[in-house]
C-alpha cells in the first residue's frame, strides 16, 4: 500500500463515509464552504504555533493542513498530486536561463522574465473536468 498523502486521505474518506469523487466536480455550496472552513481552521492552527512552536506541534498542524487540503481535493474529485506537479513545473521556470534567481527582501523567490504560469485548468481538463467552456 502506497503511503502517499492522496492514498492515505482516500482511505480515511472511504472508512468514514466522506465524499470522494474521481472526476473534477463543483460540489454543493454548503459542502464547499464546510471544506473551506476546515482548511481555514487548520491554517490558523499553523499560524498560531509558527513562531512559538513547539516543533512537534508545528509539524502536526502542517500535516493537518496537507491532510485537509488533500481531502478537499478528493471531495472535489481533483487529483492534487498532478496539480502540485504543474505548480512545481511553473515554479522551476522562475530560474533564469543562466541560473539567475530574483528574490524579494524577505527571501521569497520572485517570478523572472522566463516564468511560465501554471495551467491548472489544463491539468483538470486532463482529469475530465468539464468547465462548461467548450
Ligand atoms: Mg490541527
Amino acid at each position: 500500500m502506497s503511503s502517499s498523502p492522496a492514498d492515505l486521505v482516500r482511505e480515511f474518506h472511504l472508512a468514514f463515509g466522506l465524499d470522494a469523487r474521481t472526476t473534477p466536480t463543483e460540489v454543493a455550496p454548503d459542502l464547499a464552504a464546510h471544506r473551506g472552513e476546515l482548511l481555514a481552521e487548520e491554517a490558523a492552527e499553523v499560524a498560531e504555533v509558527s513562531v512559538s512552536g513547539p516543533l512537534d506541534r508545528l509539524a502536526h498542524e502542517l500535516a493537518d493542513v496537507v491532510y485537509v487540503a488533500y481531502g478537499t481535493a478528493l471531495v472535489h474529485g481533483v487529483d492534487l498530486d498532478a496539480v502540485i506537479a504543474e505548480i512545481h513545473r511553473a515554479n522551476m521556470t522562475k530560474i533564469g536561463p543562466a541560473g539567475e534567481i530574483a528574490r524579494r527582501a524577505d527571501g521569497k523567490v520572485l517570478k523572472g522574465e522566463h516564468y511560465e504560469a501554471p495551467d491548472v485548468a489544463g491539468v483538470l481538463r486532463k482529469q475530465g473536468w468539464d468547465a462548461g467552456d467548450e
